[in-house]
């Protein structure tokens, strides 16, 4: 019996293995013992055992998606301090990471001062849409732009854009730190007019609209660009001080009430050695 039973398991691992479900082949012993003490039903256990074998999957996929959208941190809404920022509606920003948006193929724009927050909270709202199952891919600007003029180059052009077109969110950061060349700027132009109604696009950028001719080069192309990328957009700005700026002041505010009050007790520990002294003599 014993031994007919250890056949049974390799053949079943074997099996399972063959059918690619790895947690139902880990857990299907310990289940099955459980199941037993619990009294359960055969398709209760069978049920169990998808639904491990499932969640599993989706973890996997979503860890797989995190790794492929190449997020330089990892932010997310939790960890945003929407007090520090009333220019950003919070209502908002939950209602975006419910990904509606990238169904209707509609674009987030963030614009406001360096250190504001713009990066933080596209790739909060890029994360939330790994969550829930869509493709994301994040690029710094500049960084697209030369991985655009090499692909030109080396006639991989196509092949780029085309993973691109496969994607559901395209996060551009940093639009007009660096001014792009006539070719980088005309090749990002490219990449949001194949976006547009296509797939959905969250741009960050520290420029007002007025100066995006001096980022684009040309009235042009900054109001095709413009044109596009805003038709059915979210404008988000983040206005006010840099939040770093924001976190150093209140860091040194701390601090010098912490000086403060150890000053203040170091002078009553003073106060009370000298009564202490005049007590003692
Ligand atoms: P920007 O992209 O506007 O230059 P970042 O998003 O890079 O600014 O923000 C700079 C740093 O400050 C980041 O580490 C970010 O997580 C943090 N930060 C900015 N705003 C907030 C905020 N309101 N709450 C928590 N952290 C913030
Ligand atoms: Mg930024």
């Amino acid at each position: 019996m014993k031994a007919l039973q250890a056949r049974s398991l390799v053949l079943l691992h074997h099996h399972l293995k063959a059918l690619r479900l790895p947690t139902i082949t880990a857990e299907c012993e310990k289940l099955a013992r459980q199941a037993a003490a619990d009294n359960a039903d055969h398709l209760t256990y069978l049920l169990q055992l998808c639904e491990l074998e499932l969640l599993e999957r989706e973890r996997k996929a979503a860890e797989r998606r995190l790794k492929a959208a190449h997020f330089p941190t990892h932010k997310t809404l939790e960890s945003f301090d929407f007090s520090a920022r009333p220019s950003v509606n919070k209502m908002l920003l939950c209602e975006l990471a419910r990904c509606e948006y990238i169904d209707r193929r509609e674009n987030v724009l963030f614009v406001g001062n360096p250190g504001t927050g713009k990066t933080h909270l596209a790739i909060a709202l890029a994360v939330a849409a790994c969550a829930r199952g869509y493709r994301v891919r994040f690029y710094r600007l500049t960084e697209l732009a030369t991985l655009l003029m090499e692909a030109r180059d080396e006639r991989g052009l196509l092949g780029l854009k085309g993973r691109l077109a496969k994607l559901d969110l395209l996060v551009l950061d940093e639009l007009g730190y660096v001014p792009a060349s006539k070719v980088g700027a005309e090749l990002i132009f490219d990449v949001i007019s194949s976006a547009y109604e296509r797939i959905s696009l969250i741009v960050t950028t520290n420029l007002p609209f007025e100066s995006w001719t001096e980022v684009l080069g040309s009235e042009r192309l900054t109001g095709a660009t413009l044109d596009r990328l805003t038709h059915r957009c979210q404008i988000i700005e983040t206005k006010g001080e840099s939040y770093r700026l924001h976190d150093a002041k209140a860091r040194m505010r701390a601090a010098a009430t912490d000086k403060t009050a150890a000053s203040g007790s170091a002078r009553q520990a003073h106060g009370r050695t000298l009564e202490g002294g005049k007590t003692s003599n």
